[in-house]
């Protein structure tokens, strides 16, 4: 049973559903529900929401294309802007993503979710685990109704986000960043500048004395708008009631207060109201117990700059669906399953973590950013297409994510051939393979781990692949 039917949790539980399995999922609100985390990324839209069977809903839903991202950051005085399309990852016709309302994107997934089996409840909150000799065996939850209830099951996913009430019983403590303490002061604007096609519908990012912006069409007319305040600026908050405050921020950063000089702040409705989020960064001790296993922003959350929090959430859903496919099937025990699970989510994690903790040095140019992200990654392809293909949530190398194989030149092809020998670029493989229909083995990520099977579902041992 899965906790939560935010992006993680409706993705964890459709792709076990789609197994044949019963899935269970308890959800504290009823949909559409306001939520931020609003710019996507092409993993998620071209990887995982067509592995769950949404694309054509998301493409007949209105929702604003982004083609890459415009910053006003770092030594540059200029806006510079990237391409998602620069990455062969992303070439073609996967080289973009959605900016989306939340409110409606969670609910094409949750719905989703119903359509393929899961049995979801609204208005369900989760109180507590269920516990037998030392094994997660279900929650105690609140219904529609009110009434307090009990429900059993093989596994508990927790997908209930950073205000998750249950986390804790996974064991071990949330580590807090250092680095990345800030806090999200947003609203919404009607009537914000656009830039030409094709980036009209690009995030910016326009870094101010105080912090940085988020900058989010989000259709021709709505824009969500968000100041992120470094701690030391938490202060400003105490200036004057929030909507003061925000006005008071837009006219600190030049670049934005430009784009939404005949802008109207939005004082009505569920976008009405400005609102503060606390972001700091954090990461659980454990990600699993037995029995049970934490999913998306309940393990941990990074820094919103790259816009990877949908997609760290539902990249986990499928790592977490695979080990709890396998494990249902009796194939694999459950702690290597598991094991898997949270080294790769780690992975992912630390990528955008080490390459967040770099591009907060405004010291820099986005050619020194660029090279860093393709030393983080340990791509041999050019800088500019290693810092797309990171930001666009492709340095896993997982095809899945991937979606459709975009034509690659021979040098490229040279490349993912030698990079998919390196032990720690096993996804590569499936890819070489699924570009080249070309069988270049499997290796684990690491000694005595797993491969994924080929229906893409569950884990095998890389000596003999499930089918
Ligand atoms: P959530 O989306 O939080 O979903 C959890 C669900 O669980 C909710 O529906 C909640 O109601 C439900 N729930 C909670 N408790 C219970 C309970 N006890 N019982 C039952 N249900 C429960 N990400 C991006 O990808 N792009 C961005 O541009 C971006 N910008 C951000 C800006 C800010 C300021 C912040 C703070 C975050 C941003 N994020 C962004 C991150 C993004 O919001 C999250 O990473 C993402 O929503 C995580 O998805 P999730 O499914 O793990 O959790």
């Amino acid at each position: 049973m899965v906790v939560g039917g935010g992006p993680g949790g409706s993705t964890l539980s459709t792709l076990v559903a789609l197994q044949g399995y019963r899935v269970l999922l308890l959800e504290k609100e009823e949909f559409p529900r306001h939520q931020i985390g609003e710019s996507l990324l092409p993993s998620t839209v071209h990887g995982i929401c067509r592995l769950l069977g949404v694309t054509d809903e998301l493409a007949n839903s209105g929702f604003m294309k982004k083609h890459g991202g415009t910053f006003r950051w770092g030594l540059n005085a200029e806006p510079w802007t990237f391409d998602f399309s620069v990455s062969e990852k992303f070439s073609g016709p996967t080289s973009y993503a959605y900016q989306v309302e939340r409110m409606k994107f969670d609910k094409i997934l949750l719905d989703n979710a119903r359509s393929k089996g899961v049995d979801v409840r609204e208005r369900s909150e989760v109180v507590g685990v269920l516990e037998e000799e030392g094994r997660i065996c279900g929650v105690r939850y609140d219904d529609a109704e009110g009434v307090r209830r009990e429900v059993r099951a093989r596994f508990v996913a927790d997908a209930s986000g950073n205000k998750s009430r249950i986390h804790k019983r996974i064991g071990g403590a949330r580590k807090y960043s250092d680095v990345f303490q800030n806090i999200a002061l947003f609203g919404y604007f009607t009537g914000g500048r656009r830039a030409p096609a094709p980036w009209t519908g690009n995030i910016t990012c326009a870094s101010f004395d105080l912090g940085w912006f988020w900058y989010i069409p989000l259709s021709d007319e709505l824009t969500s708008v968000g100041a992120v305040l470094r701690r030391e600026a938490l202060a400003r908050l105490q200036d004057g009631p929030r909507d003061k405050v925000l006005e008071g921020l837009i006219d600190e950063c030049p670049l934005i207060a430009d784009y939404l000089s005949e802008a109207e702040r939005v004082t009505e409705g569920p976008y009405g109201q400005v609102r503060v989020r606390k972001d700091y960064s954090y990461i659980q001790e454990n990600f699993w117990r037995p029995g049970m296993v934490l999913v998306g922003d309940a393990a941990c959350f990074i820094d919103p700059l790259f816009s990877s929090g949908v997609h760290l959430s539902t990249y986990s859903a499928l790592l977490a669906a695979r080990s709890i496919n396998t494990t249902l099937r009796g194939a694999i025990d459950e702690a290597y399953c598991f094991r898997e699970y949270e080294t790769r989510y780690r992975r992912e994690y630390d990528v955008f973590h080490d390459f967040l903790v770099a591009f907060y040095d405004l010291q820099k140019d986005e050619h020194a950013y660029f090279r860093k992200a393709k030393s983080v990654i340990g791509s041999s392809a050019p800088a500019a297409e290693s810092f797309a293909e990171l930001v666009g949530g492709g340095a896993s190398n997982e095809e899945a994510l991937i979606g459709t194989a975009p034509s690659v030149s021979q040098e490229r092809r040279a490349d993912l051939l030698e990079r998919s020998r390196k032990i720690h670029w096993q996804g590569s493989r499936v890819q070489v393979q699924a570009l080249f229909g070309e069988s270049v083995g499997d290796a684990p990520l690491y000694e005595g781990g797993l491969v994924e099977s080929p229906d893409g579902m569950h884990w095998a041992h890389p000596e003999q692949p499930a089918s």
